[in-house]
């Protein structure tokens, strides 16, 4: 048995990983042609505009439309159903808060369905499950850059005559079938924060082919300002300023050109991975359907606890003396999604459980502790292994050795 590097032994990984920059000369030249055209609006700038139809083309959809952050996209999505308050969304419970923030402010009731414990995407049956008068609209999640199984969410919402929105933020080019996600639904969100695939430090879009819901996105976008040369300014919703800037449009429309590959390059080291990890006895990788052409924004890894001896936060410290970064108890968030205490203690607003619970709205709904196991399961008996489209095969490679190399010390006598 090999000495682990935690134990004084030699550690895996001794050469440095991959590193590259994700900004350069196209984004400078994009951000200074908009500082030099003097105009930073959107409405009167080109940068967001070409960005859209970029985005538009590349997705081969009618409508782009940029907005402050993937936050944003959500809400402004969710808003151009016009759904009354107190309706339901069927969402997963395992997101980022980005996914609930527009839910919660369009005084809709957040519902959320359990994941399949081996690819942490939102189940369909667990989806259908919840579905009931009061539900107004499902909210897939595309958790981790892996697309749901969209065939049997598309059938629910067509049975059932609700609309689909599809939260994109982590799934950028990732796709179903062959066919991007984002273009199955009413309505698909999209992310540029730090985090995600490509980014123009925080920014968002939303992605639609229905005229009716591009005419509202546009309304919510911008203070319910109709922006048509000549139009009358008269607000007849309550909306936002999610507005994108030219600055972030810019970087935007550069990262844009560089995505395809980004995600191609991450594709396929994170396939290298799955293939390497499955290897092991008593490591489960993230497992990726055969529909599914994923993007990799994480790389949730389940340690099987009948077949290893020990704690994930000492298995992972084992790994981190291995020259491996790893994220113990990591998917989306680090807890269910629903077990954030806005949702424990039902407190979206001060002094007032709306819209969780109101006489108005006919609401009362709770998020008891365990009511999605497969969900809070996941945050036990896994770990992220974070990568960028700058590692090499090498860095791959390295990383299940040294994951082999501490399974096998921890693997059960
Ligand atoms: C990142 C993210 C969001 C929110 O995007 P921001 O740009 O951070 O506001 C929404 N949904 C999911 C699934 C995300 O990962």
């Amino acid at each position: 048995m090999e000495e682990l590097a935690i134990n004084g032994g030699p550690k895996v990984k001794e050469t440095p990983f991959g590193t590259g920059k994700r900004f350069g000369d196209a984004e400078k030249r994009q951000v200074l042609e908009a500082l030099d055209s003097d105009i930073l609006f959107y409405v009167f700038g080109t940068k967001v505009h070409e960005m859209e139809s970029k985005m538009a083309q590349m997705y081969g959809m009618t409508y782009c439309n940029g907005c402050s952050s993937g936050t944003a996209a959500v809400h402004i999505a969710l808003a151009s159903l016009q759904l009354p308050p107190g309706k339901e969304v069927i969402t997963s419970s395992v997101t980022d808060m980005g996914s609930l923030t527009g839910v919660l402010y369009q005084q809709l009731v957040p519902r959320f369905a359990d994941i399949d414990p081996e690819n942490y995407n939102m189940d369909a049956a667990a989806t259908e499950a919840l579905v009931t008068a009061k539900t107004g609209a499902i909210l897939v999640v595309h958790h981790a850059g892996l697309p749901v199984d969209m065939d049997a969410f598309v059938d629910i919402a067509q049975r059932h005559h609700l609309p689909l929105v599809e939260d994109c933020a982590q799934a950028w080019c990732a796709k179903y079938k062959g066919q991007h996600v984002g273009t199955f639904g009413d309505i698909a969100a999209f992310s540029l924060n730090h985090f995600k695939h490509i980014t123009c430090g925080s920014g968002g879009l939303v992605l639609t082919n229905r005229d009716d819901l591009e005419d509202l996105v546009k309304l919510f976008v911008d203070k319910c300002y109709d922006r048509t040369p000549g139009a009358i300014r008269n607000p007849y919703f309550l909306a936002p300023n999610y507005q994108m800037s030219e600055l972030q449009g810019a970087v935007a429309n550069a990262q844009l050109d560089k995505v395809a590959d980004i995600v191609a390059q991450r594709n396929e080291l994170g396939m290298r991975l799955v293939r390497g990890l499955e290897e092991i006895e008593g490591i489960i990788p993230h497992k990726i359907p055969d529909y599914a052409y994923a993007g990799f924004f994480l790389f949730v890894t389940r340690v099987d606890p009948a077949i290893i001896n020990t704690p994930i936060p000492e298995f992972c410290a084992a790994l981190t003396a291995e020259g491996i970064p790893n994220e113990p108890k990591k998917v989306t968030g680090g807890m269910a999604t629903y077990l954030y205490s806005i949702f424990q203690n039902r407190s979206a607003f001060p002094q007032s459980t709306l819209p969780f619970a109101s006489q108005d709205l006919g609401s009362d709904v709770s998020y008891p502790p365990g009511m999605c196991p497969n969900a809070e399961d996941a945050f036990e008996h896994t770990f992220n292994i974070p990568f960028t489209e700058f590692y090499t095969e090498e860095d791959i490679d390295d990383i299940v050795r040294a994951v082999g190399k501490v399974a096998a010390y921890y693997h059960r006598a």
